[in-house]
């Protein structure tokens, strides 16, 4: 079984799921309720007071963006999640505020989720970007080098990201070539194999460094979320500080920060409705940390099924 169908097959699997069913069905259901608790329990104008806190973010990772191929979404898609992120009111973060405080511990005053872009340097320039801009909403691009061109009909040059950046989106590490480097190749020497790895993750981030000038690459995405303890390893060797899988779950603020996140894989399936995911896990960074109506225990079970 390879990645994409062992994704598959979690997905479905998930779907399929009869408690996790009933639990995102009883969630979505749900959801007026924890709308109106939401808005009775708003921030007072005039006192400024919030009697809420929040602890569950989800980061949702976009790749294609063209509609074309099997794992990408339509523009028309793309603003759709968007508008649902607007529509559940739950405020869109950069990864770096959520990395500050998943290392204290801190909850945040308001609903949250972040918004990863990989790989798709043609469209983020083309798609994203003015999307994302029209809602105001921060993003996280992950760049590898070898896709990154000066020809405008390639993809996103070096002056696309720079501009980018200074604009306020976040341009962070997904490896020099994205290829599989977790583990050796079969009769790969450990020396060919080392300096592979340096490759894809020092060399990669001096690049990035030095041709986008003020830049400091702190996080780095497994490209095609293929990792190991041993990569791992290596990774916060060479001091990265946040490492992103595709491993979907909800990154939780009141859990010790381990230097890892996880991220929910946005795209388009053909035979399931990732929509209703994608809303479940929004109205669940709605529910307070502290919520008798929907015991924490009760919540674990569930990101256990959709984990699984
Ligand atoms: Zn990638």
């Amino acid at each position: 079984m390879n990645l994409t169908s062992m994704k598959l097959h979690r997905i479905n699997k998930f779907i399929g799921s009869t408690s996790a069913l009933g639990i995102a069905v009883a969630l979505y259901f749900g959801a007026p309720n924890i709308a109106a608790y939401y808005q009775s329990q708003k921030p007072d104008a005039k006192t400024s007071i919030s009697v809420n806190e929040y602890n569950r973010v989800p980061i949702f990772l976009f790749h294609n963006l063209d509609g074309e191929g099997r794992y990408a979404i339509s523009r028309h898609e793309f603003r759709r999640y968007l508008e649902l992120i607007k529509e559940e009111q739950v405020d869109v973060i950069s990864l770096s505020e959520l990395y500050e405080a998943s290392k204290t511990n801190k909850r945040f005053q308001r609903p949250s989720c972040v918004i990863t872009i990989d790989d798709d340097f043609k469209n983020i320039v083309r798609i994203a970007a003015p999307l994302l801009r029209e809602f105001s909403y921060p993003a996280s691009i992950f760049v590898y080098i070898n896709n990154i061109s000066n020809d405008p009909r390639a993809g996103t040059s070096w002056e696309d990201l720079d501009r980018l950046r200074k604009e306020g989106f976040e341009i962070q590490n997904h490896s020099y070539s994205h290829t599989m480097f977790h583990v050796p190749r079969s009769n790969e020497s450990p020396e060919n194999y080392y300096s592979r790895v340096t490759k894809e993750i020092i060399t990669s981030r001096e690049i990035l460094e030095e041709r986008l000038p003020g830049l400091k690459i702190y996080a780095f995405a497994y490209p095609m979320g293929y990792h190991s303890p041993s990569l791992k390893e290596r990774l916060f060797h060479a001091d990265y500080s946040l490492l992103l899988t595709t491993d979907a779950s909800t990154v939780n603020l009141d859990s010790p920060f381990t230097g890892t996140f996880d991220r929910f894989t946005i795209q388009h399936l053909e035979n399931g409705d990732y929509k209703n995911t994608f809303r479940r896990l929004l109205i669940k960074a709605k529910i307070p940390a502290e919520n008798e109506a929907y015991p924490v225990k009760q919540l674990a079970s569930d990101e256990q099924s959709s984990d699984s």
